[in-house]
């Protein structure tokens, strides 16, 4: 048998609708934020993988939930990756914005970014293109969404801003895999801000297509997110005269005054 090292990265659904990402070469597996242990173990076991390293992007219990159970089975070798700044149990690899990672099984090497907003100590994973790796892929947990970003439950706009501006300058073709099958109620919120975009239209009727087949709508790319997400949008005419109706205020100084205005909006949505 020929041995497939090249990476794949597969949704293992849990809860209502999350997704935890399994990357692997056939032969060893990274999972990434796993809230529960039972399907992983499940995953792992199906495909016959091996696990070599657990990734974090933030500290909330349907990201972490999993850890210690998986570490119990498989064994407390195993290196966790997380946020240095905030207790992770079972966490052994602290992770600081500009950190390189290498794991040697499967072979990947990924770039650390610190990402506050979703919460304040929220990093995400940025493996661009290797010998195994054909397209750059990025791992941001709750901070981007497809058409959308996560809640600021600790962060400010200005933080989140920063943080989606970090993503902006990725390569457009950037794989992004986030952890929530959030899509479809982002979409209708974002053509409540962009009625008129094309792109977005188009997106809103693959996306229906993709869900009627119980099929995941990600991973997306970041070339999509600048297109069809008002978050990733905030110096673009329609979003900014948007934000300036809902919030009646005469001007919005900057991207992030913007953005602050629409997370507010979908808030309450
Ligand atoms: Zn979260």
């Amino acid at each position: 048998m020929v041995k497939n090292t090249l990476m794949q990265v597969w949704p293992i659904p849990a809860f209502d609708d999350n997704y935890l990402w399994c990357i692997h070469d056939g032969q060893s597996a990274l999972i990434v934020d796993p809230g529960d242990a039972a399907p992983v173990l499940q995953y792992l076991s199906d495909h016959k993988l091996t696990l070599t390293g657990i990734l974090i992007t933030h500290h909330h219990a349907d990201h972490t939930g999993g850890i210690l159970a998986l570490l119990d089975v498989l064994g407390s070798h195993i290196p966790v990756y997380g946020p240095a700044h905030i207790d992770i149990p079972g966490r052994t690899q602290a992770m600081m914005e500009g950190d390189q990672l290498t794991i040697a099984a499967p072979g990947i090497s990924f770039k650390v970014f610190e990402v506050p907003g979703h919460t304040l100590t929220h990093i995400a994973y940025f493996a661009n293109m290797q010998a195994n790796v054909e397209e750059p892929m990025l791992f941001c947990g709750d901070t981007l969404f497809a058409s959308g970003c996560g809640r600021l439950f600790e962060g400010t706009p200005t933080q989140m801003s920063q943080s989606l501006t970090k993503f902006s300058v990725l390569p457009k073709n950037t794989l992004v895999y986030c952890t929530h099958e959030y899509t479809l109620s982002n979409i209708r919120f974002a053509l409540a801000v962009e009625p008129n975009n094309a792109n977005l239209i188009n997106w809103a009727n693959t996306a229906s297509k993709l869900r009627e087949q119980q099929l995941p709508t990600l991973p997306t790319t970041i070339g999509q997110e600048l297109q069809v997400n008002p978050f990733m949008r905030c110096d673009q005419a329609e979003v900014i005269d948007c934000a300036l109706r809902v919030s009646g205020e005469k001007s919005l100084p900057s991207p992030a005054h913007v953005l602050a205005v629409i997370r507010a909006w979908k808030d309450r949505f």
